[in-house]
């Protein structure tokens, strides 16, 4: 890890995104210790830096942020579903729920290093992580955060409880989601974030969500919950609860500004209305949903009613751009219609995972801006067709996606170059 104290990014093309969301020819950026300290025209850079980056023929973009995964998933890459299955609580049963029974607090540990060291390769700078290891609870975000640490990168973990297991385990959830909360508030370190988890309103109890609801509460944090990934979530709520899954979260005070709910494959107009008036946010996981076969979400009319959308990848993969071709591919399929929901698509990577992210990270993140964490990604790429901020979207779903990361940056630090 090069630990060089200014590093001075010259000779890209810079794209900020961010609100000002600008393409930037013959600028450079200089980074100082954690930040972005300017950004100015190059001939202004006149000073003696620790590290000179020449960028001649790369993109310089703000390092990319996952709103969804589980570092522990991908340790069976390869292995297929362990029998086969005819839907998504089978998925569940014959695959995800064999293998988190099956970690132990150092599975977790390398579950968590290798995809994230997969991140660094993917310029993925940022990731908000739903950890599951039932027999091994208690102690387990701490060792997901040494590798957090370890890395570089940044990532806002959680443990995702549930009653699936029983009351003895599922007290424990709650008490590491609690554990891990006060550590970072203590600790402040702007790599480390929490957020209270739950797996899904499906394997929670009324019990344990007043609990977690409450413990959440107290500590004044945000949830990340499955959320209505597959319809047989809503018909399991509706059948023993009387209601949908989103009215039931809003019941027992979980949505608000600070609570990701994942997928909502399967939400109606007025759970959309209810996301949107508590200003939940939603992560968006296209491949995932795709591959178990749930549906795709209609991420169209949800950015129509004010929802926040933004991109997660459910551990199929850490690299942003493909999970963002995947998701206009969906919206076109689904819709029937192949020029339908580019914006919608685009937005969920390009700027909604970094308003999500500067929830948590006090609006630091997901920007070339000065003043924001240096998490800075420069990507070859030689524009066939005029690049400004008119085109660059397209330019990022269809050509940016396709080449490959040379250099990620995570608060001033190079870790791949
Ligand atoms: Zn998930």
């Amino acid at each position: 890890m090069n630990k060089a104290r200014t590093i001075l990014i010259k000779n890209g093309i810079v794209a900020t995104l961010g609100d000002a969301n600008k393409v930037l020819y013959g600028h450079a950026v200089l980074c100082e210790s954690k930040f972005i300290k300017k950004i100015s025209p190059q001939k202004t850079f006149r000073g003696k830096y620790d590290k000179v980056i020449d960028a001649t023929g790369q993109v310089v973009l703000p390092g990319f942020i996952n709103t969804h995964m589980h570092f522990y998933s991908t340790m069976v890459r390869g292995l297929g579903k362990a029998a086969p299955s005819a839907n998504f609580q089978q998925v569940l049963e014959n695959l995800w729920w064999r293998l988190d029974k099956k970690l132990t607090l150092e599975d977790c540990y390398y579950s968590a290093l290798l995809p994230l060291i997969d991140a660094v390769k993917h310029g993925t700078t940022t990731l908000i992580d739903h950890h599951a290891s039932p027999f091994a609870v208690t102690g387990s975000l701490d060792v997901i955060a040494k590798a957090v640490k370890q890395t570089g990168l940044r990532a806002s973990l959680c443990y995702e409880l549930s009653d699936r297991d029983g009351a003895a385990i599922a007290h424990e959830g709650i008490d590491e989601n609690v554990a891990f909360i006060k550590r970072c508030q203590k600790e402040n370190d702007d790599q480390l974030r929490a957020l209270f988890g739950l797996h899904a309103s499906f394997t929670i109890g009324d019990k344990t969500m007043e609990r977690a609801a409450e413990a959440g509460h107290a500590l004044k944090t945000g949830f990340h919950v499955h959320t209505a990934e597959a319809k047989s979530d809503q018909d399991y709520n509706i059948k023993n609860f009387g209601m949908r899954v989103v009215e039931r979260l809003h019941r027992h005070g979980i949505l608000g500004p600070m609570t990701i709910a994942a997928h909502c494959v399967h939400v109606n107009d007025r759970e959309m209305e209810l996301l949107s008036g508590t200003g939940t946010a939603v992560a968006h996981n296209p491949q995932s949903n795709m591959n178990n076969a749930v549906g795709v979400a209609d991420i169209i009319k949800m950015t129509k009613k004010g929802v926040l959308v933004g991109l997660g990848t459910d551990a199929m993969t850490v690299n942003m751009l493909e999970e963002l071709r995947a998701a206009l591919w969906a919206q076109h399929l689904s819709h029937d219609n192949p020029s339908c929901g580019f914006m919608e698509a685009l937005s969920t990577l390009a700027f909604n995972n970094a308003k999500i992210a500067n929830r948590y990270w006090n609006g630091k993140l997901g920007a070339i801006k000065e003043g924001n964490l240096a998490d800075i990604v420069l990507i070859d790429y030689h524009p066939p067709t005029p690049f400004d901020q008119n085109t660059f979207l397209g330019h990022l779903c269809f050509g940016l996606s396709q080449s490959p990361v040379d250099t990620t940056i995570a608060s001033g630090k190079i870790l791949m170059e």
